[in-house]
């Protein structure tokens, strides 16, 4: 089916109801909602902005693709044309630790890609499967005490704002860190303060990158040689550079206390001067071009919610939990948690007298990931929020090419402290990975 054009989007008229009804259009909504489609449920997706909308976290890792392959987006993708990546390098603590994809056996590569793009094409490609995709319509309230939930909207399409309403049978809640839901239930809590971080990131043209041999090229040979995502910690955090087409995210993470006393321009500040005295990023650095206005930040990103799937409703991607970017896992729970609440909700719509024990497998899952990667990327999560047995069951779960690679990424810093003891308790050898795991004296930047 052809793609349709945002004009005809623009004058569709929004039904008053349908089976599904999803919000949010990022990679969560989209893929629920092409799944659901695919197998023939009626979809409404609702997003409060016009695509493409600006999105930060730009690395993917392997295992992304069989989930593009399950919502069939994986022809749009390998077309788009972004950029592969060879693997990954932290220095951490003036350690330098080095992982290629290749080694593990993955196929296809990890990507670099430009957000805006993929979260459009994603969206583009729900619609040619059938959902009704309505853009610059924002859900504002959810009534879920009826049989067939309500949900409120906002669509600010036209010249004039008005209001509406769709009824339902369920709904979907995959508005990111918006998490529409969760603020109705009053059920996010963020995590242990040691572990509340603060994300500050911009853009730059020009910038060198480091390739898998540990030396840097021009931004100009980036079609030619494969990056890495590279890390580097310093004294008070974390920074990421990921090299796209024609342009760099570079992005740091610090305990949102220490940036509590600083205003914006501070933060901006704070953020420039880091990135010139970090390791090796100053090099990388310096002759690229800062994008002045492309300056963001996203505080306290690290919570969970603790209602997540009822017999009507289910929360997924970020509006159910984020954990922390330094594994490049975002993207990936979206896409877990979509394909698990596709398979709940086509059950359920077959057989609604199961629906309850369907949203409880389906809330289990979902935390299942949310524990795994939370234990790999907080050093500490005591307790809160996390069901051990759970995690240490999914991770029997996880394809061995997989989780040999989450293995061999969680000796690349010091932040996977419980990930390793829940390994063990697992009974899994975390020995034959770091096999894989190359140190490094020097890179060649
Ligand atoms: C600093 C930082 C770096 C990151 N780096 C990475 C990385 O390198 N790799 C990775 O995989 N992940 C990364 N992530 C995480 C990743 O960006 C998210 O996990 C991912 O975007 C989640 O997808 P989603 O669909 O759940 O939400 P989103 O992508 O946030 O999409 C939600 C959509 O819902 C819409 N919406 C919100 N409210 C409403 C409403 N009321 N009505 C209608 N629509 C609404 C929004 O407009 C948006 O389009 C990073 C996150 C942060 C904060």
């Amino acid at each position: 089916m052809p793609l349709r054009s945002k004009t005809v989007l623009i004058n569709a008229e929004i039904p008053k109801r349908c089976d599904v009804l999803v919000i949010g259009g990022g990679p969560a909504g989209s893929s629920v909602a092409a799944l659901l489609a695919k197998q023939g449920v009626e979809v409404v997706l609702l997003d409060k902005v016009a695509h493409p909308r600006p999105q930060v976290g730009e690395s993917l890792i392997p295992h992304f693709w069989k989930y593009a392959d399950h919502t069939g987006a994986t022809p749009l993708i390998e077309k788009e044309g972004f950029v592969a990546k060879a693997g990954g390098i932290t220095v951490w603590n003036g350690k330098i630790h080095r992982i290629a994809f290749a080694e593990f056996g993955f196929t296809r590569p990890a990507l670099h890609v430009e957000r805006d793009v993929f979260d459009e094409l994603l969206l583009k490609h729900a619609e040619s499967l059938g959902v009704q995709v309505f853009q610059q319509v924002a859900a504002n309230t959810v009534d879920l005490s009826l049989e067939s939930p309500k949900v409120c909207y906002v669509d600010r399409r036209g010249n004039d704002v008005c209001n509406g309403r769709i009824d339902c049978r369920f709904v979907i809640d995959a508005s990111g860190p918006s998490a529409l839901l969760a603020g109705q239930f009053k059920s996010k809590r963020l995590v242990d303060t040691r572990m509340r971080f603060l994300s500050l990131w911009g853009y730059f043209k020009h910038s060198r990158f480091v390739a898998a041999d540990g030396r840097s090229y021009p931004a100009t040979d980036i079609g030619k040689t494969r990056p890495v995502t590279f890390v580097t910690s310093f004294k008070d955090g974390w920074i990421w550079h990921i090299a796209m087409r024609k342009i760099t995210s570079v992005g740091l993470v610090i305990n949102t206390n220490r940036a509590r006393a600083m205003d914006k321009a501070g933060r901006e500040q704070f953020f420039l001067e880091t990135l010139r005295r970090a390791p090796y990023l100053d090099r990388l650095l310096e002759s690229a071009e800062y994008q002045e206005d492309s300056f963001c930040e996203r505080p306290d990103y690290s919570y969970y919610s603790t209602k997540l799937c009822g017999e009507n409703f289910y929360c997924i991607g970020d509006s159910a939990s984020f954990v922390d970017p330094i594994y490049s896992h975002g993207v990936l729970n979206a896409f877990y948690n979509a394909n698990m609440t596709a398979l709940a909700v086509c059950e359920s719509l077959k057989d609604p007298a199961r629906r309850v024990r369907h949203a409880q497998l389906c809330e289990n899952r979902i935390r299942q990931f949310y524990g795994f990667s939370r234990s790999l990327a907080l050093g500490e999560f005591g307790g809160d929020g996390v069901d051990a047995e759970l995690v240490r069951r999914f991770m029997r779960q996880v394809p061995p090419v997989e989780l040999e690679l989450m293995l061999a990424a969680s000796s690349m810093s010091d932040r996977s402290e419980n990930f390793h003891r829940l390994v063990a308790d697992a009974g899994i050898d975390l020995a034959p990975s770091q096999s894989r795991v190359h140190f490094m004296e020097e890179l060649q930047l």
